[in-house]
């Protein structure tokens, strides 16, 4: 084989202003951490910061489950942590459907064998407990439910606290997946009652992705230790991951860490903490209502409603006489600016402007109204 001749010498990634649904901008402080020296993964120095990482992610969580800490993976393994430890073949779970990620935990419940009992909801609408409750009549032994808090798909935020009050006066388990809520708006894991939870950490977080925060709580580990089967999953078991995570002062291999990614979600948390969480969820929604405000007077309108939407995840119709493709095509050419396409039924009438962690400020906020106006000519 011949050698061959990079043309990327060294990749040199263009500055962009990334203002989709995640990746959001990461702040040089974070990027920096990262690129602090490679150490093992049982290094006594590192295990130390991994101990002061899941202390942090309780608080980022509001929970005191000892078992919280971030999976080696995107949310995405987080999601299927959640599913294939929780979900024993032939368990009902009743899983709510408005977006695209509720149809990804269909997927997770049905390969792990489980019977999903679909409750759907328009695109653009929060869940209806309504329909939970009913569900839940219809089938009084199912074992779990599941849903997701912030449908980045759509942009509507669900009633957390009532869905989860519901799964638990009918003797279920509620996995909730956060990983476009958590560090945006409230998640207050423990006060709601939800056993199990996954983020991201590359959403309102504002790290790189590849790294998923993952909770569970006591009735999850106890339905956990009580399988009859073997989690199928050897690199998602809970009790093999925590053989390493929280096998304390005797730490065992598993698989090694993804280290200096890691450096970077513990400094994201630091910057969490400084701001404080109560701070930075009203930045996120005093963002939001400057872009909205500014979209609104551009006769941009919203897809959610008012009471339902997610401030860091803006979905708006795309105006008319607009071309979709043509459009974000000269704001990612002419601005340096990222923003979401639609997805699914929503592909190619919608756009989704993400102000998550560090992207909600005001200068992107600024620079995307200009940058929208100018490509709507
Ligand atoms: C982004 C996202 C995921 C998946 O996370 P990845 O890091 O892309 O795997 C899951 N659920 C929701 C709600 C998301 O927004």
């Amino acid at each position: 084989m011949s050698i061959p001749a990079p043309a990327i010498a060294s990749f040199q990634p263009p500055r962009r202003t990334l203002m989709g649904p995640g990746p959001s901008d990461v702040p040089q402080r974070i990027l920096d951490a990262m690129a602090r020296p490679t150490i093992g993964h049982l290094d006594p120095a590192f295990t130390t910061m991994m101990e002061e990482t899941k202390t942090l992610l309780r608080y980022a969580f509001q929970t005191e489950n000892k078992l919280t800490f971030p999976v080696s993976g995107p949310g995405s393994v987080g999601m299927e942590s959640c599913f294939v430890n929780l979900v024993e073949p032939g368990d009902k779970v009743i899983v709510c459907v408005n977006g695209v990620f509720g149809g990804r935990m269909v997927e997770n419940v049905k390969r792990t064998g489980g019977v999903p009992v679909i409750v759907e909801d328009a695109w653009g609408a929060p869940v209806d407990p309504a329909k939970v409750e009913a569900a839940f009549a219809a089938n009084p032994d199912a074992k779990i439910f599941a849903f997701v808090h912030a449908e980045t798909s759509t942009g509507a935020l669900s009633d957390a606290a009532a869905l989860a009050a519901i799964a638990r006066r009918h003797g279920a388990l509620t996995i909730m997946d956060c990983v476009t809520s958590l560090g945006g708006v409230p998640v207050l894991i423990d006060e709601w009652g939800i056993d199990a939870a996954y983020s991201g950490s590359q959403k309102c977080l504002s790290c790189t992705p590849g790294i998923s925060p993952v909770t569970f709580g006591e009735r999850a580990i106890a339905k956990v230790k009580a399988r009859k089967t073997p989690v199928q999953s050897w690199f998602m078991d809970l009790n093999l991951v925590l053989g390493y995570w929280s096998g304390e002062g005797k730490r065992t291999y598993h698989h090694t860490a993804p280290i200096n990614p890691l450096y970077g979600l513990h400094e994201a948390l630091v910057m969490l903490a400084e701001e404080g969480l109560e701070n930075a969820w009203a930045r996120h929604r005093s963002m939001h209502e400057k872009l909205r405000d500014g979209l609104e007077a551009m006769g941009i309108q919203f897809v959610v409603d008012e009471a339902a939407r997610l401030p860091q995840l803006n979905s708006v119709y795309i105006p008319d006489g607009v071309d979709d493709a043509a459009a974000r095509t000269r704001l990612i050419n002419e601005f340096n600016l990222e923003i979401g396409a639609g997805l699914g039924v929503l592909a190619g009438k919608i756009w989704r402007i993400g102000l998550m962690g560090y992207s909600a400020k005001q200068e992107n906020v600024d620079y995307c109204l200009k940058a929208v106006k100018a490509v709507m000519g």
